[in-house]
């Protein structure tokens, strides 16, 4: 039976698809904790910067991650990152380390330290953790698996929005670093973006986030109360 305090949430999409917002604010609800896969991803992309290892090979890439300590601690607003023990949680968000994650998340030995440790921080359940892969790889036995998605020209507007790029310029150069970044994660080898077969694809390019919180709070009562007839 589910227990409803401790079901494993799964929150996949591309980027700029609400991902955060809605795991955060649904894990504030149920008195869960918010994971982001992608924070892992970035503060390792970062460490690479910091310590002159390309972002292109994999072995190295794989001794850095094993040598680090990466550390999400959930936050109303997010994750606060820690990597060895430092406060990244603003400078992962920087457009290098962004373009850095993109392309240290391609190699199959780093995503399979990072799922290692991802399983980990879910193994006592009461988790919503967000990404690209969680509901085909990290937890394919989640009990709720949500494919949030949206038109890339509502998600451009949403990140140029959060980030509050005025120029145009900036935010021409951020929607075409969205696309990059999802033509490499749909596209890549290691685990693709794409919906588990059995998740819940919500567009949320129309709805607001209190609509696909409602819709999510929904689909957890219905999970909920077919594992108690079970
Ligand atoms: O979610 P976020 O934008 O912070 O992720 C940064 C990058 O990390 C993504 O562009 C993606 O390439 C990668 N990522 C991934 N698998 C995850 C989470 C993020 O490949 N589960």
């Amino acid at each position: 039976m589910i227990d409803a305090r401790k079901l494993v949430i799964a929150i996949d999409g591309p980027a700029g698809a609400g991902k955060s917002t809605i795991a955060s604010r649904l894990a504030r609800k149920l008195g869960y904790v918010n994971l982001e896969s992608g924070a892992m991803y970035r503060a390792l992309a970062l460490k690479a910067i910091m310590n002159d290892v390309s972002f292109d090979e994999s072995a190295p890439l794989l001794k850095l991650a094993e040598n680090s300590k990466i550390e999400l601690q959930p936050r109303i607003d997010g994750n606060r990152v820690l990597l060895d023990t430092e406060d990244v949680s603003r400078r992962i968000r920087e457009r290098d380390v962004t373009e850095g994650a993109s392309r240290v998340s391609l190699h199959p030995a780093v995503r399979e330290w990072m799922v290692a440790r991802q399983r980990e921080l879910g193994v006592n359940g009461g988790v919503i953790m967000e990404g690209r892969d969680i509901g085909t790889v990290v937890f394919p036995n989640a009990e709720l698996k949500i494919f949030l998605d949206a038109d890339p020209k509502v998600r451009a507007e949403r990140r140029i929005e959060q980030v509050q790029a005025k120029n145009p310029d900036a935010a021409k150069a951020l929607a075409e670093e969205l696309k990059r970044r999802d033509q490499r994660d749909s596209t890549r080898v290691a685990s693709p973006l794409a919906p588990a077969a059995d998740a819940v694809v919500l567009d949320s390019s129309k709805l607001s986030v209190e609509e696909v919180l409602t819709r999510i709070e929904e689909l957890i009562l219905e999970r909920t109360a077919a594992a108690k007839r079970s």
